[in-house]
């Protein structure tokens, strides 16, 4: 069998090293100059800086870990210790462990009444049937009751529970306010709290996409090869990229949803490119601050995270203590994470401003940064509102024969949703051949 696979992030990047594995042939597309997607790696001066993701999430992410084992490079990954300081609205700092969950309790501003109010909800939460991974769409859609992340936090943990809590956490991972978020991932990752653990790959996020390209001996790839079209051809299909016909057997189609629908409005109905289309994605933006010397060498606390949406940032890292070699010895840079609401009425400049704000407020007066990256993404992370993950599972009973759907958007943004769905289609077509 010959498939193309459209798209060579994550989620495309997973799927032709299972159809290597089992000995087909893959031609993949991608339409820049190197596979990741928005794991990619951008290098400058000595500074590895990711485009998009920071981090990996251990015992959350076991497809991802499951194959990193079968390449062998499982036991590169670096371990991050994420020591974090949430801030209040007032300015004081609190301790815990971003991958801790249970350390956040020991933070001082909660009484021990909201400690029990806490500790019985996740209680509850552990309990009670829910889903049993937290990036697989399909089983996520059977427990997402449509009431959104905010009612649910602040009816079951309270409200400063959720302020020091839910609050801090999901600023980090989606930047949005938490009423535009289904619960049915926060359930999923209480239930698996204590299987929480960041790392990252010694060359950043981006490096995890090249492992696989790596480990797909054969892999026909196609960089800055950009699929225009894809036609119906008898059985088969034909893709058309970078000006020549690929007739294929199969498809699995990988890019972000709203080219997918334009790839395949000839294809399917037009209510399945309309569920495409309509996937909800955040405008994102994270500014990195880059310093040949580091400013605050003796600053402990790796990640600053906001107790409550008052700011416009979400979250401040110090890439140095998330991974050394992600910056030239002695150096430092900062990267700052923006909640999406601001982003409205911020220009470029502004977002950059208010970068150079938060630096001040967290780590103190410093020298003028070297030079600053500004990643701003129209489209940057999908969001799981509340009834999305059955929405979008609809989707693969509706593709015609041959034709395959992967990316985050099955489940929401996080590298193991890509992998997890890009492996699941290569294995479905696997298994209709
Ligand atoms: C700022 C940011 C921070 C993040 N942080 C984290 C994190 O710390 N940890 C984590 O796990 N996840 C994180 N994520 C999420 C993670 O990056 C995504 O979930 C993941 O990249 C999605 O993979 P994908 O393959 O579905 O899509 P993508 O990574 O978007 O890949 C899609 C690919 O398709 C290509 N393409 C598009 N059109 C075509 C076409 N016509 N033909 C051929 N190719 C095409 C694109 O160029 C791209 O390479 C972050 C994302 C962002 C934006």
């Amino acid at each position: 069998m010959k498939a193309a696979v459209v798209g060579g992030g994550p989620a495309g990047c997973a799927a032709a090293y299972t159809l290597r594995k089992h000995g087909h042939e893959v031609v993949l597309f991608e339409a820049q100059d190197g596979v990741g997607g928005r794991t990619s790696q951008v290098l400058k001066d000595g500074f590895s800086l990711g485009s998009g993701a920071l981090f990996l999430m251990g015992g959350i992410y076991p497809r991802t870990n499951a194959i990193l084992k079968e390449l062998g490079r499982y036991q590169e990954l670096v371990a991050w210790d994420a020591e974090t300081e949430v801030i209040d609205a007032d300015g004081q700092r609190y301790s815990a462990k971003f991958d801790q969950v249970m350390s956040f309790l020991r933070m001082p501003v909660l009484t021990w009444r909201d400690k029990l109010r806490i500790a019985t909800g996740v209680a509850a939460q552990l309990v009670r049937p829910g889903p049993k991974l937290c990036f697989d769409g399909a089983e996520l859609a059977k427990y997402d009751g449509g009431e959104n992340l905010e009612s649910w936090s602040r009816r079951v943990l309270g409200e400063r529970g959720t302020n020091y809590i839910t609050v801090p956490y999901m600023g980090f991972l989606y930047a949005v306010p938490m009423s535009w978020l289904s619960p049915a991932l926060f359930h999923a990752v209480v239930k698996q709290f204590y299987r929480l653990a960041l790392s990252v790959p010694p060359k950043g996020v981006g490096q995890v996409c090249d492992w696989l390209v790596e480990g797909s001996p054969g892999l026909d790839l196609r960089l800055s090869t950009p699929v225009d079209k894809i036609t119906q051809d008898g059985a088969g299909y034909t893709v058309t990229a970078g000006g020549e016909r690929h007739p294929v057997d199969a498809v699995i189609v990988a890019p972000e949803p709203g080219v997918a629908a334009d790839l395949l409005v000839d294809l399917v109905e037009p209510e399945s490119t309309k569920k495409l289309r309509d996937c909800m994605y955040s405008d994102y933006a994270h500014v990195q601050l880059c310093y040949k010397r580091n400013p605050w060498p003796d600053h402990r606390a790796s990640v600053a995270l906001p107790a409550n949406m008052e700011r416009d940032w979400g979250a401040c890292v110090l890439l140095s203590k998330r991974h050394p070699s992600a910056v030239p010895e002695g150096g430092e840079a900062v990267g700052v994470y923006f909640y999406t609401p601001p982003l409205e009425r911020m220009s470029d400049e502004d977002i950059v401003n208010s970068a150079r704000n938060a630096v001040l407020e967290v780590y103190g007066p410093g020298p003028e940064p070297d030079f600053v990256e500004l990643f701003h993404y129209r489209r940057g992370l999908s969001i799981a509102n509340p009834g999305h993950y059955g929405t979008l599972d609809s989707l693969h009973a509706e593709m015609p024969p041959g034709v395959y759907l992967a990316g985050d958007y099955f489940a929401h943004a996080g590298v193991e949703a890509p992998i997890f769905s890009g492996e699941l289609a290569a294995n479905r077509l696997i298994q209709a051949h």
